[in-house]
């Protein structure tokens, strides 16, 4: 029987309760697929902070490090906003995300027939859309040296080099291989240098995967086209500052928080997490979406375990159970049949993942 050891952290707000969503529906499927999850608890952010004074304990890696995956909850809330930076829950996520040297970030934005309303855009724009946005997470300006702030000036500097744009590229053609086929990369080549060694390294990568489609998009155009006609799209390939603001442009075309996971990746690490915080508004009322964890935890079996059948699993259990009209708190005005609790959303989707 294969075995796989996972790394939980709960973090705070709703963290825990998502994560145990998650977990209930990871040990549904696990069953059915005949493989085994174990799991080993580590504190981040206010957690830590809390027990060790420290937002991300020397163990806390050392248990990510050991462990097959990480699956994340989200840390953060108001009891730590005061503290200084370098000791505020954040720092613990960022020192994480660096020691697991997760170089792609992956959001995949899929939006549901049965929640076609929850968005601000026009249903007829949106229906079918299923894309992904593999964006480069360690590189690019948010790294790049020199940076400063001197007087009256202040400057920052976008590098890439071809082994980084690669590597990242590579990820982006193996997703499109798993999906429909098509890469669009997006570059500002008409005026940056490194965005023409970007267009140039990931053109050299096409070449290895003949069976993908590639297209490049400047990206003021890809911003626009997301907008006006998103279905266009399968993987979106991009630098860090660029993957930015694209996938936040993206994940507005779902209408809901409470749906979108994402991955961070690297060469032997990967973390999977919700996209968003730890909603202190809401936390311990049971009220929460547990769905973008649960789907985070779908893309861990899929990406890092190639689990592919569990994975579908839990994705079309997702889908049923919206289709059916269950509808957390956060979406009770969008053709809602019952209104279920955090709990009651998690048991279901891992008894329809069972069934399928
Ligand atoms: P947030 O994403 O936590 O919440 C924004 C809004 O969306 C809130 O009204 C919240 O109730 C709602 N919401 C979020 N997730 C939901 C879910 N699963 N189900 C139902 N509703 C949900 O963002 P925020 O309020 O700006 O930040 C709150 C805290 O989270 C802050 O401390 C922030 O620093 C932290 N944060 C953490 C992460 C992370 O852990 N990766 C990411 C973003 C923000």
């Amino acid at each position: 029987m294969k075995k796989y050891k996972v790394a939980l952290i709960k973090g705070d707000g709703i963290g825990p309760e998502i994560i145990d969503e998650a977990v209930k529906v990871l040990d549904a499927v696990s069953v059915k697929e005949g493989f085994e999850i174990t799991y080993k608890e580590a504190l981040l952010g206010g957690a830590a902070i809390d027990v060790t004074g420290d937002p991300i304990p020397q163990e806390t890696i050392e248990i990510a490090k050991s462990c097959d995956a990480v699956l994340f909850g989200a840390i953060g809330g108001p009891k730590w906003d005061n503290l200084p930076r370098d000791k505020r829950p954040e720092t613990g996520l960022l020192k994480l995300r660096k020691a697991l040297e997760v170089f792609a970030n992956l959001r995949p934005v899929q939006v549901y027939d049965e929640l076609l309303n929850a968005s601000t855009l026009k249903p007829e724009v949106l229906r079918g859309t299923d894309l992904m946005v593999v964006r480069e997470l360690i590189g690019g300006i948010y790294f790049g040296q020199p940076r400063g702030y001197e007087g009256d000036k202040a400057y920052n500097t976008m590098v890439y080099t071809k082994d980084e744009v690669r590597r990242i590229a590579k990820v982006a053609f193996e997703i499109a291989r798993k999906r429909n086929m098509k890469v669009t990369s997006v570059d500002k080549a008409n005026v940056l240098e490194v965005s023409q060694l970007w267009r140039d390294t990931v053109e050299e990568v096409a070449k290895e995967y003949e069976d993908v489609s590639l297209e490049h998009m400047y990206i003021d155009n890809a911003a626009m086209q997301l907008i006006r006609d998103p279905r266009q799209f399968d993987v979106i390939l991009t630098g860090n500052i660029f993957g930015d603001i694209l996938s936040d442009e993206a994940s507005m075309l779902s209408g809901s928080i409470g749906l979108l996971p994402s991955a961070s990746i690297g060469e032997k690490y990967g973390l999977y997490e919700p996209i968003h915080g730890s909603a202190p508004d809401i936390a311990g009322q049971g009220i929460a979406n547990p769905i973008a964890t649960i789907a985070s935890a779908s893309m861990m079996l899929r990406y890092q375990f190639g689990e592919e059948h569990a994975a579908d699993r839990i994705d079309q259990a997702i889908k049923q159970v919206l289709k059916e009209g269950y509808r957390t708190k956060d979406l009770s005005s969008f053709d809602a049949k019952e209104v279920v609790t955090t709990s009651e959303m998690g048991s279901l989707i891992a008894q329809y993942a069972s069934q399928i």
